[in-house]
């Protein structure tokens, strides 16, 4: 899996292995009261999916337009996972789930002499948590968030995770960046974080910005009224803001109704918006996993709907596999 030709995976400034904290005890969730339905979800199972691929790419993309303003920024993931994931470890094999997303686009674009930007720097990023040209541990979205934080700029990063475990795991992971209350975790709601956050306080220019994203993972069908209800409400309340919501291209009503209403929102606040979909197509033998989701990004920046349709014209062809395969990106 090596990618010397890109540069990529060939070296990492720091060995984050150590940081990886897993507890594999998962029954003690069960028993402080924890509904079995809420908690079965883990993204160590995923990291690195298809899904994923798009979701970074997108998240990357967007944040490094927003960090060409000086004033600081307050981001916030509101769905935020454990934070770091052992592409090697139990969880990951198990899904393999890697193998049809990061390890299927690596192989792809092994040989080609350049990339469009934001699939260059999607796989520099995760390249940059690992040494010796091996994609051993995939970096979620807090720590791809802290990455690109500017420090001068005093940006704010605010973590929200609820899975006892992941939360406990994602704590353990940031404190070893010693980043102090620039980064902070909450065991907390995400969707009920952002009363407290948004809007954010004012730059040192006065400037009040801020960077959203959710990424639930649907366990519930309720997450899809409630990321539609969060997005109505703070567009009211913080309409500036850039919100970027990962949804499952499934063949379910919800589902299938989530990016509707939330053009129809965004339209109706007038608010700029773009809809990024990457559907992988069923492979022979496939037992029938997700193939194929979204981003919904509203006030995305100008340049976003062409990086991205650049970059799904390398990762589409590279992923796709099947029965179903499409990429797309519309915008307002
Ligand atoms: N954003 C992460 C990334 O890209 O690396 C992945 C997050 S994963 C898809 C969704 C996470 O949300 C899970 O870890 C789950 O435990 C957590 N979760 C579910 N409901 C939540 C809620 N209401 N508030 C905060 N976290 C929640």
């Amino acid at each position: 899996m090596t990618r010397e030709g890109h540069g990529v995976f060939a070296a990492g400034p720091q060995n984050r292995c150590e940081a990886l904290y897993y507890t594999k005890n998962q029954g003690l969730a069960w028993l402080i009261g924890y509904h079995r339905s809420m908690f079965s979800y883990r993204h160590a199972f995923h990291a690195g999916n298809h899904a994923d691929v798009l979701k970074h790419i997108t998240l990357l993309a967007t944040m490094r337009h927003l960090m060409q303003k000086e004033a600081g920024i307050t981001l916030i993931d509101t769905h935020a996972g454990a934070g770091l994931y052992r592409l090697d470890g139990d969880y990951s094999q198990k899904g393999a789930e890697a193998e049809d997303g990061l390890f299927k686009l690596l192989a792809a674009v092994e040989k080609r002499d350049t990339l469009p930007e934001p699939v260059q720097d999607y796989l520099e990023q995760i390249a940059s948590f690992n040494a010796n040209g091996q994609a051993r541990i995939y970096p979620g979205s807090p720590f791809l968030m802290h990455k690109l934080m500017r420090h001068a700029s005093r940006d704010r990063l605010r973590l929200f995770e609820l899975h006892p475990t992941d939360s406990k795991s994602l704590t353990s992971n940031i404190a070893q960046l010693g980043a102090g209350r620039t980064v902070t975790v909450s065991r907390e709601d995400g969707f009920e974080a952002l009363k407290k956050l948004l809007p954010p306080p004012a730059s040192a220019t006065g400037s009040k910005r801020a960077m959203v994203l959710i990424d639930p993972s649907y366990e519930i069908k309720s997450d899809y009224a409630k990321v539609a209800n969060v997005i109505q409400e703070y567009l009211k309340r913080f309409s500036t803001g850039t919100y970027l919501v990962w949804y499952p291209i499934i063949p379910r009503p919800e589902a299938h109704d989530l990016p509707r209403r939330l053009r129809t929102l965004a339209n109706q606040a007038q608010k700029p918006w773009l809809n990024a979909t990457l559907a992988i197509g069923r492979g022979a033998g496939d037992e029938g996993g997700l193939v194929a989701s979204g981003m919904f990004v509203i006030n995305p920046p100008f340049t976003l709907k062409d990086q991205i349709q650049k970059a799904l014209d390398v990762v589409g062809p590279a992923l796709a596999r099947g029965t179903g395969k499409s990429w797309a990106v519309e915008s307002s």
